[in-house]
């Protein structure tokens, strides 16, 4: 396997750095990151998300922004004007506890998608890239924590995630339809839990990792010694850092086209070895409150990633440790200001 260059990536050979890339969803998380990475590489880029600027995660120099509601047609079009490439990360979306409770909000995210991609195709955007997601495979091959690793095809036949997962199913199908029927070139990935700084981290659409920092760091600083877990914590995942996700997207982007490829980590911890890493970092041990009625998602995911080692020569490396560290720095660093603010 190629090593990895350190710093960020070259921009990939075949880009189309003669006109700007769109983010989609750039207030967000992953969108925020993706923004400054193609900034560093030199890019060109509108970064648009429905939320106002003062509400985005990361704020980046140099990319022009714009508040659009992209669930509407006619905003997609303003969007995509003049534009070479399109990174479509906008999703009405969060944790398990958002998805589970939310599934028709999660839904209408597919006038995202579908507005994005009608547009995208009349102004002739060269590629056009769509994050899925693994809420589309099926529940009922995800339900022991002793996983076999999900590869492409368990997608069918489909019974994804309710609401969200069907959402992603069926916009993974519109981009294909969109490549065979109008020759758009898209690329669609299926990411399996991002986590890292500038995410969101309270307000009930946190995910596991960044919730698991939160709570240590709470349980320190307000002297409880306490924290809740979902379910009894032998459920299993891996945990993309958001570094990997953004080299995987540009790598997928820059590639050939292929199914809907996984892109996650091979690293599978139980959700209670998640609160030890996150203990470990804080050099501190706390009692461990099981929420047995919280939503849990599936028993067990993990990805197999062996689609996108042999057709792109590369996967995700970064251990959980490393980015959990990090991760938690990001939000002990956020959460310590605002401690600071209530006590003065
Ligand atoms: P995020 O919630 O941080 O970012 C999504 C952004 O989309 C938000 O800033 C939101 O305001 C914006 N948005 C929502 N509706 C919009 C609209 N109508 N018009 C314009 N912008 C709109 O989420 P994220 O974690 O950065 O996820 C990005 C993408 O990756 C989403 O499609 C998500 O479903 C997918 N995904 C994420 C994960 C993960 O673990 N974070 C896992 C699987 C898939």
């Amino acid at each position: 396997m190629p090593a990895l260059p350190a710093g960020p990536l070259a921009v990939p050979d075949n880009a189309d750095t003669a006109r700007p890339a769109l983010v989609a969803g750039a207030g967000g998380f992953i969108g925020g990151h993706l923004v400054r990475t193609l900034r560093r590489q030199g890019r060109e880029v509108r970064a648009v998300d429905v939320k106002p600027v003062d509400q985005w995660y990361q704020l980046v120099d140099g990319a022009e922004t714009r508040t659009l509601d992209l669930s509407r047609r006619e905003a997609c079009e303003a969007a995509v004007d003049g534009v070479g490439e399109v990174y479509n990360l906008a999703a009405d979306m969060g944790g398990m506890g958002f998805i589970e409770n939310n599934r028709a909000l999660c839904m209408l995210s597919v006038l995202i998608n579908t507005h994005l991609l009608q547009a995208s195709r009349d102004a002739s955007v060269g590629r056009f890239f769509y994050a899925s997601s693994a809420c589309v495979y099926a529940a009922g091959k995800q339900t022991s924590p002793d996983v076999v690793p999900l590869v492409e095809s368990d997608a069918y036949p489909a019974m994804p995630e309710d609401g969200y997962g069907w959402e992603k199913l069926f916009s993974e199908r519109m981009c294909r339809h969109f490549a065979e029927d109008f020759g758009m070139e898209t690329r669609v990935a299926r990411f399996h839990n991002v986590y890292g700084p500038h995410g969101t981290y309270r307000g009930g659409r946190e995910k596991a990792p960044a919730a698991m920092c939160r709570k240590v760091i709470e349980a320190v600083l307000d002297g409880t010694g306490e924290i809740e877990i979902w379910g009894d914590g032998e459920q299993t995942r891996s945990f993309m850092y958001v570094d990997d996700c953004i080299r995987g997207i540009q790598t997928i982007m820059a590639g050939p086209a292929v199914e809907p490829v996984n892109l996650g980590s091979a690293e599978l911890v139980t959700i209670n070895q998640l609160a030890d890493v996150v203990e470990d970092i804080a050099g501190t041990r706390l009692r461990r409150r099981h929420r047995l009625d919280a939503p849990q998602g599936v028993r067990g995911r993990s990805s197999d990633n062996t689609l996108l080692r042999e057709t792109y020569g590369w996967e995700p490396s970064t251990a959980l440790r490393t980015g959990m560290a990090r991760t938690y720095a990001w939000i002990a660093e956020e959460l310590e200001t605002e401690y600071q603010l209530v006590a003065v």
